[in-house]
């Protein structure tokens, strides 16, 4: 929690952001994300009228598990922040963020944040082989026993046709 009572009472128009969050882990509505290195927010508060902007910058890392061979990976964020809070509720615009109280929930606001920018395809390296649809085994490690993979299953009916064992 940032407490912006000195912006909402206009004493001070910025306020500097320097904190590493207590979060060991991050969860979405299907999975969690182990925090491996702490999330750290850098940024400012910038208050103009009845709004206080928020920009920082978000540093840390993540395991993701990868979408193709399920082996869990070290993910760094490197995440840029912008939203708009205000405390008037007459401001209805969707885009800004409402606060009744002098308390930011900054983890909350990263939190969201991160999620939204975790891709969807989440591989462990770019050209990831995944696993064997067969056997199951890593083809990152090598190539598995299977050899039917190549082959056209029509091709491979044939095969069995003239095939003499
Ligand atoms: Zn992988
Ligand atoms: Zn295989």
């Amino acid at each position: 929690m940032i407490n912006i009572s000195e912006l909402n009472e206009k004493k001070v128009s910025k306020k500097q952001i320097d904190v590493t969050l207590d979060v060991v882990e991050l969860q979405d509505s299907y999975e969690k994300y182990t925090v491996l290195k702490p999330l750290k927010v850098i940024g400012e508060l910038n208050s103009v009228g009845d709004i206080i902007s928020l920009e920082g910058k978000v540093t840390g890392v993540l395991e993701l598990t990868c979408s193709r061979c399920l082996k869990n990976f070290n993910y760094d964020i490197q995440l840029d922040i912008n939203e708009k809070l205000t405390n008037n509720p007459e401001n209805k615009d969707d885009e800004i963020i409402f606060i009744n109280n002098d308390k930011l929930n900054l983890t909350e606001i990263v939190e969201n944040n991160i999620i939204m920018s975790l891709p969807i395809q989440r591989l462990c390296q770019e050209d990831c082989k995944g696993l064997c649809a067969s056997c199951g085994s890593d083809l990152n490690l090598g190539e598995c026993k299977c050899q039917h993979l190549n082959i056209d299953p029509r091709l491979a009916k044939l095969k069995d046709l003239f095939s003499n064992d």
